[in-house]
């Protein structure tokens, strides 16, 4: 039994070896993919759900490594952050989603992700304001989606920062409300544009009458505080439905469009919803 238990230790201990052996491995292309030229965007559309149209498309990074094919950014993302490759990563994502955004609609805005760690010791509009200016996207048709951890760091300069840009047309999103902390009192502490409530809400909606009152009172104060509600991760009509009916604005997820490559990105009107 002894035996048997040493055994299995080593067979643990090898599988914990295989683990960070390929976390290493990864970690070490990962340092020359941005070079390389192996990051994409796919972007994805956000529909108004009364009229169907395309208000937004989020851009969304890929990795198509040499070996394990697409990756997507669960897998990858943290190790960007731990390492501090999420800046240059993160500028170069900030710079091609503003370049393919001239391409676009003129109505048509582009979302941007920007992760805590990118926000942490360097200014913002210090990234930003460069970019439109070599991009010539109007920062009116920016949209910078960040966490609420910011609002935890409470740091001054970067609220100032995103005033700043919020002045200039840029809106700012609040991403995945309702996974963190969300005190309300923290969405209070900077004026957000948008709120977009996590997937997680979405599949609930319909399947109780708590869940439903949940998202309804979500909605209800985006519209008290003057801000824009969207839903992310929809998957069924009914939930549109349902959604649409509770005042939210704006809707994003299969049911209207994968995330796709730019030159697969549809514009036209989704017109997905029963009357
Ligand atoms: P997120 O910002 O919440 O993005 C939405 C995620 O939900 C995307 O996953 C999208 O593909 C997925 N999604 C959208 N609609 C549906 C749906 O109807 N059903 C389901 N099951 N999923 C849906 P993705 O592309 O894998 O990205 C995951 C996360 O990685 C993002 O979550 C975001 O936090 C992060 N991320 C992606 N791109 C970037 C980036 O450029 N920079 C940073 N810092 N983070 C990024
Ligand atoms: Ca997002
Ligand atoms: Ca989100
Ligand atoms: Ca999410």
């Amino acid at each position: 039994v002894k035996a048997e238990g040493r055994n299995a230790l080593r067979v643990f201990d090898n599988e914990l070896d295989a683990i960070v052996q390929a976390r290493r491995m990864l970690e070490a292309d990962l340092r020359s993919a941005l070079s390389l030229g192996q990051f994409e965007l796919f972007y994805q559309p956000v529909v108004d759900l009364q009229s169907g149209a395309v208000r937004s498309v989020e851009a969304l990074l890929r990795w198509r490594h040499p070996v394990r094919g697409m990756v997507g950014p669960a897998e990858f993302i943290p190790l960007l952050e731990e390492s501090g490759l999420i800046n240059p990563v993160g500028d170069w994502v900030i710079e091609q989603a503003c370049r393919d955004a001239v391409a676009m609609p003129g109505e048509v805005r582009v979302a941007v992700n920007v992760s805590p760690v990118q926000l942490r010791n360097r200014s913002l509009l210090g990234v930003v304001s460069p970019v439109l200016a070599r991009t010539g996207l109007d920062p009116r048709r920016l949209d910078l989606e960040v966490t609420e951890s910011i609002l935890l760091e409470r740091d001054a300069a970067l609220l100032d920062d995103l005033r700043k840009l919020r002045d200039l047309g840029t809106q700012i999103v609040l991403d995945d409300f309702g996974t963190g902390y969300s005190s309300l009192s923290y969405i209070r502490m900077f004026p957000f544009d948008k709120l977009k409530i996590d997937k997680t809400f979405v599949d609930d909606l319909g399947r109780s009458d708590e869940a439903d009152a949940v998202i309804c009172a979500v909605i209800g104060l985006t519209k008290s505080l003057e801000i824009v509600s969207t839903a992310e991760g929809i998957e069924t009509e009914d939930q549109a439905i349902l959604l649409r009916a509770a005042g939210c604005m704006l809707g994003q997820g299969y049911l209207f469009g994968r995330p796709v490559p730019l030159a697969e990105l549809c514009f036209e009107p989704r017109d997905v919803i029963r009357a």
